[in-house]
């Protein structure tokens, strides 16, 4: 077991944190440490690859929710109480949908409606999700890169007790209550990563795997991408055998794994070159074989995104 201490200020002053980084990223948990290395990193050291496994079609409408939870984090739009959706929402047209016998359980409001919409209309004229996105990103004022992780359709179908279910039913309209089985990824045989996903990887100094589910957000992203021959960090989304949100440790734990960081890292065994855990799992260190960063992971705010940020590029630095 190697650790580093984020203490260590002589090691902070000899490494660098320029580095050039891919981050993979789902979600809520992805999104905030993608917004923390945005903080530090210079736009052109900076690409996000977003899990699509998620997307799907709604009222007639493509919904891209990782891809969209990233921009709108990136950008400084996203809700700070969810983390998902907008900031300043209103939810007038999902009301209305409700009132006329539609669904109503896919949360959507006004402004995120307006995305959907307008991707849907460019995607139908024949652009593709990543071109959409790059315009999007523009228009957001994101500098930094983000590539939906294939412009082909991957849809994640999860196998539970009550059969297969496509994901956002399994996980929006069920809550996550059906005991989970296992996952497929259809599509995936066929879907390349979206243009410009392997020459960053191919340019890039090392690949961050960020706090998200590694099921059903880096899952499919890894899937997709099948090889990388860069030095690997993973950040824990479990800390203390929970995960902060969401149905990561739940899946764990009815695929007969007890949830925990080292099971994360045991996740990515084969893919691993350094791995980050919370301090509140630093009894753990002595189990990790390989080398492990133990440091406060929870974050609460942009400055506990950057200093997250921080402590990854330097620990990388170190390796
Ligand atoms: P989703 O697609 O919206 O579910 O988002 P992700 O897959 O990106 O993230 C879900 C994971 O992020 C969960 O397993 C959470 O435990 C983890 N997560 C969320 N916030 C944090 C955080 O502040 N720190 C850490 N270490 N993990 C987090």
């Amino acid at each position: 077991m190697t650790s580093l201490k984020t203490k260590d200020k002589n090691h902070r002053q000899q490494s660098t944190v320029h580095r050039r980084i891919v981050a993979l990223a789902g979600g809520v948990g992805g999104a905030k440490l993608a917004h923390g290395l945005a903080q530090i990193l210079p736009p052109e050291d900076l690409t996000v690859i977003v899990n699509t496994g998620d997307d799907f079609e709604h009222l007639g409408l493509y919904i891209s929710p990782d891809l969209d939870t990233v921009c709108y984090t990136l950008a400084g739009l996203a809700n700070p109480e969810t983390g998902w959706g907008r900031v300043n929402e209103t939810w007038n047209t999902i009301a209305n949908i409700e009132k006329l016998g539609g669904p109503n359980w896919f949360r959507l409001g006004d402004q995120d409606f307006g995305t959907h919409l307008e991707r849907t209309r460019r995607l139908k004229d024949g652009q593709s999700l990543s071109q959409v996105t790059k315009d999007f990103c523009k228009v957001w004022d994101i500098k930094h890169t983000v590539l939906p992780m294939s412009d082909s359709p991957v849809r994640t179908i999860v196998d539970t007790d009550e059969g297969e279910l496509a994901f956002q039913e399994y996980f929006v309209h069920r809550h996550c209550e059906p005991r989970v089985k296992g996952f497929r990824f259809d599509g995936v045989e066929f879907a390349e990563p979206a243009i410009g996903a392997r020459e960053a990887i191919d340019s890039a100094d090392a690949i961050v795997i960020c706090p998200s589910n590694p099921w059903v957000s880096i899952d499919p992203i890894l899937r997709v991408l099948k090889k990388i021959d860069k030095p690997v960090i993973a950040v824990s989304p479990i800390i203390g055998g929970k995960t902060v949100k969401g149905p990561a440790a739940k899946m764990y734990a009815e695929l007969g794994i007890e949830p925990s960081a080292l099971a994360v890292a045991e996740h990515y065994r084969n893919l691993l070159t350094g791995f980050v855990l919370d301090s509140k799992d630093g009894q753990l260190s002595d189990k990790f074989k390989g080398k492990i960063l133990v440091t406060d992971t929870l974050m609460n705010s942009n400055t506990d995104r950057a200093r997250l940020a921080v402590d990854v590029l330097h620990f990388i630095g170190s390796l």
